[in-house]
């Protein structure tokens, strides 16, 4: 019996997938990949004779009974996933049967579209002093949201949104940031298909301009919202240096040269 891989895809170029990723495709004797996000590009990491499938037109139970079926027959089966695996997937319900089953399952992180759309804008979704939190979050849909996570709740915490699978009403979350007190002139970052050759798009409006341009532009999917105070950071000129790299404030892997504090620490942080 082999083992099942959640592998993520990363956002789209292939070689933004993880090392660990790609090993495990070229080991695989099948891949089960979803055809409708993941870049058929990544696949080239596939050996010859791997038994290779489009999800896109599955329902969840031919998902399952296909990586079980797969894993009786072959060491390494991989379910690819775009990004991370274990953000906005079916992870746990194709995982379920698998633990049922007896079968081995195996995750490797990917490259979030939240962290790729984040590099293709060139922001810092935190800022020392500005915001230091980041939620990922989409709105509500089909995939009811549980209790006090609508977007307007969210979204008055003022800091990093990450809004995932909400292109399509990007009026709707432009309804309830307004709701929630952000300002009109807010600035707001589209990325569409993050890292994808030729095809990524970085937008860029405030709250007021931003559906007129997304469509203008006809970007209605795949496509990652970014809004946060954050935003911008590089031109402004009067944003306060991180206290990480001020030399006086002691890190642990780096000796204190003016001890302001003896006893203050920074968190570890790249
Ligand atoms: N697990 C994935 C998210 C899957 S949900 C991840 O970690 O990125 C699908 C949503 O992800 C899309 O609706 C879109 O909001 C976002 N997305 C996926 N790929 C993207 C890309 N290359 N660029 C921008 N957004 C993307």
């Amino acid at each position: 019996m082999g083992k099942v891989w959640f592998v993520g895809a990363g956002p789209g170029a292939p070689d933004m997938i993880a090392v660990r990723g790609a090993r495990l495709l070229s080991e695989a004797g099948a891949i089960l990949y979803t055809g409708s996000l993941v870049a058929e590009t990544v696949l080239q990491w596939a050996p010859k004779g791997c038994e290779i499938a489009d999800s896109k037109s599955m329902d969840l139970t031919q998902v399952t009974a296909w990586l079980l079926e797969h894993a009786r027959r072959h060491e390494t089966v991989v379910r690819l996933q775009t990004g991370d695996p274990t953000l906005y997937g079916v992870l746990a319900e194709l995982a379920r049967p698998l633990d049922a089953a007896g079968i081995p399952v195996g995750i490797v992180s990917g490259v979030s579209s939240a962290m790729a759309s984040a590099a293709a804008a060139g922001e810092c979704l935190t800022l020392p002093e500005i915001t230091q939190t980041v939620i990922f979050t989409r709105l509500s849909e089909r995939t009811r949201m549980p209790e006090g996570e609508s977007l307007t709740a969210l979204a008055a915490h003022g800091c990093t949104l990450c809004i995932f699978l909400s292109i399509e009403r990007i009026e709707d979350v432009v309804a309830h940031l307004t709701e929630a007190g952000w300002a009109t002139t807010a600035p707001v970052v589209v990325v569409h298909k993050a890292t994808w050759p030729d095809e990524e798009l970085v937008l860029r409006g405030t709250l007021e301009d931003i559906a007129g341009r997304c469509r203008d532009a006809g970007v209605e999917r795949q496509a990652l919202i970014l809004v946060s105070p954050a935003l911008g950071a590089r031109s402004h000129a009067s944003t306060q240096p991180s206290k990480l790299y001020d030399a006086a404030f002691p890190r642990r892997f780096r000796p204190m040269r003016e001890a302001a504090d003896p006893g203050a620490e920074a968190p570890d942080a790249d």
